[in-house]
């Protein structure tokens, strides 16, 4: 559909903000009207991005989604918005939850101007496998949503994240495609480890446990079942005394190269038709997962554009800077993320 032409893949644009209060419309205005659309008049193209879980704060508001709505109504192009199921308890584990979440934060129909929708069904059973062929994924599952969608324009966050240091578009292709079954695999990793001396017994891991993995001993502490565990890493986000961290039941590079596998095989379906955008607003230590509000790690920079998931991670890094998710994840090897990407020619 459109050429793969090596100077437009390693394109980047920028469009900066300036000493304002979001939010930032006219940026991101300029920003599309530079960008160029691979998409033909009639195309249905699907936005992805994250709507927040019920609680967050952080969240980009829906004014941005509604530019990009009209950029490419404009475009005579068909937008639409998606997002998936997930692991964890909350506003977004069952379809119907995640489109009221959706309503709650904004991002209706009648204010975007297009349908907001969940790729993988109503069901969650709406999946594909993808060919792999990678070091720990031969296929990976995901939303069956190519066949149907003409191209994409992935929106993403770009901020910290728990367990892969930062998040933006290679995550945003990673678990946001992923069918939950694939959210799990990538999870399998991740254990939450007590710090008995920090736990207050206040019981918010067990009650958030999606699975009945926590659970309280006879000793009044909690303790999680690693058998029955899925690694939603929920308990550890939710916990208010900072009393459980990661344990990784392997090494902790091996979740960054699953996150970049299942990015890489969404992306061979979707190169050539997909346009990437970068939102450098509300960079917080954690993703738009966890309820509540996560500390601003860095200031508003503006928002990036590109033709390549992994290009506009290395330059949104870039910009606010390594040392931002290094002390802010200081266990996490994100950078693996860049290392392996190389590796598999992603
Ligand atoms: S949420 Fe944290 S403080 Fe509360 S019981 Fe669980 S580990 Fe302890
Ligand atoms: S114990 Fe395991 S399944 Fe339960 S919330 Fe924690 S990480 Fe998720």
């Amino acid at each position: 559909m459109w050429k793969k032409e090596e100077s437009i893949m390693n394109e980047i644009l920028f469009e900066e903000i300036q000493g304002m209060q979001g939010p930032y419309r006219s940026e991101l205005r300029r920003l599309l009207k530079k960008l160029v659309m691979p998409f033909h008049r009639g195309d249905r193209v699907g936005i992805k991005l994250h709507w927040g879980e019920r609680g967050n704060k952080s969240f980009l508001p829906p004014d941005y989604a509604r530019e990009i709505a009209q950029w490419l109504q404009e475009g005579g192009v068909r937008p639409f918005l998606f997002d998936t199921t997930v692991l964890y308890s909350g506003g977004r584990r069952k379809a119907e939850d995640s489109l009221q979440t959706a309503v709650e934060h904004g991002y209706t129909e009648s204010f975007l101007g297009c349908p907001v929708t969940i790729a993988d069904g109503m069901g969650g059973r709406c999946v594909i496998d993808l060919p792999a062929g990678y070091r720990h994924f031969a296929h990976v599952q995901v939303a069956d949503i190519f066949d149907q969608t003409d191209g994409f324009v992935i929106f993403s966050h770009f901020k910290g994240h728990m367990e892969a240091g930062f998040g933006g578009a290679i995550k945003n292709l990673s678990m946001g495609f992923a069918s939950r079954a694939q959210k799990q695999r990538m999870h399998a990793d991740v254990r939450p480890l007590l710090m008995p001396e920090k736990c207050t017994k206040c019981g918010t891991c067990v009650e958030v446990c999606p699975t009945g993995a926590a659970q309280f001993g006879d000793d009044g502490l909690p303790f999680y079942d690693h058998e029955v565990c899925i690694g939603c890493a929920q308990c550890i986000g939710f916990c208010p005394a900072l009393a459980l961290k990661i344990h990784w039941e392997t090494d902790a590079a091996v979740f960054q190269e699953k996150l970049v596998e299942t990015a890489a095989a969404v992306w061979r379906q979707i190169e050539g038709r997909s346009v990437l955008i970068n939102a450098l607003l509300n960079i917080t230590t954690e993703c738009d997962c966890w309820p509540g509000e996560n500390p601003v790690i860095h200031a508003d920079r503006g928002f990036m554009g590109a033709y390549h998931p992994v290009r506009i991670d290395e330059e949104s890094i870039r910009i606010v800077g390594e040392n931002t998710f290094n002390q802010a994840h200081p266990d996490i090897p994100w950078s693996r993320q860049f290392s392996y990407a190389g590796e598999i020619g992603f």
